[in-house]
């Protein structure tokens, strides 16, 4: 198959982002990372001084925010109109507050309809895209030719985490307290009403406990090879 549309949920920490671009690298597809959406809305909400507890207002001001996702695995970008915010969304604060402001509906509806779009875009350019998130294999892109649920082990999900945020220079990383905010933040996104963190029934589950990231790849381009031409 030339242009595969591939797509994959799980939990935080999952190593699904590593596993997804390396996977659209090595393929020549394009990838869509929908939390560095739901992460920008949260910090255009932040940066207006939004409660994020307050559904209504996030969804009167959702309506007026423009997020742009650049697609290059190489090399993706994600912007707030002019502003590019790949630096910000990984903060603390968005990362706390990102649940509450991605459970409201209408913020869904319209990060799904833009995601949406950047997967008409890629096909008609003749292109193959990996999109990962927490609602892709269910709701946003039920008839992927790929659906693959990526997980690990909590206490491994965490280590990787904390690993990450050092690398990005934080101070005070602490493991413990990377697993629970990471299970805190899994609790919210698999209970909330509006297309929860699931497990689709036909979903390929990858488990990449015991697994190096380059087997963690191999593993989701074996499913991508195994398709019919
Ligand atoms: O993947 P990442 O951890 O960056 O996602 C950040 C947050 O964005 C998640 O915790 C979840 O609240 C939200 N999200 C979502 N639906 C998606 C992708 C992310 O609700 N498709």
């Amino acid at each position: 198959m030339r242009a595969p549309v591939i797509a994959v949920d799980g939990p935080a920490g999952s190593g699904k982002s590593s596993v997804c671009r390396a996977v659209a690298a090595r393929l020549g597809l394009r990838y869509l990372d929908t939390g560095a959406m739901y992460r920008a809305m949260t910090w255009a909400m932040l940066d207006a001084g939004i409660d994020v507890d307050d559904a209504d207002a996030v969804a009167r001001h959702a309506e007026s925010v423009h997020i742009i996702s650049g697609t290059d695995p190489a090399e993706p970008t994600i912007h707030v109109a002019e502003t590019d915010v790949s630096g910000p969304i990984r903060g603390d604060d968005v990362t706390g507050a990102v649940s509450a402001v991605s459970a409201v509906p209408s913020v869904r509806e319209r990060l799904v309809a833009i995601q949406r779009a950047e997967v008409a875009a890629a096909h008609a350019a003749g292109d193959g895209i990996v999109v990962e998130g927490r609602d892709i294999t269910t709701v946003v892109l039920p008839d992927a030719d790929v659906r693959v649920f990526i997980t690990a082990d909590p206490a491994v999900r965490a280590a990787r985490r904390a690993a990450q945020d050092e690398g990005l220079g934080k101070d005070g990383v602490d493991v413990q307290q990377t697993q629970t905010d990471l299970l805190a933040r899994d609790a919210k996104d698999s209970s909330r009403e509006a297309s929860p963190l699931v497990l689709a029934p036909d979903a390929v589950v990858v488990d990449t406990t015991g697994l190096t990231l380059d087997e963690s790849i191999d593993r989701v381009c074996a499913l991508v090879d195994a398709l019919p031409e």
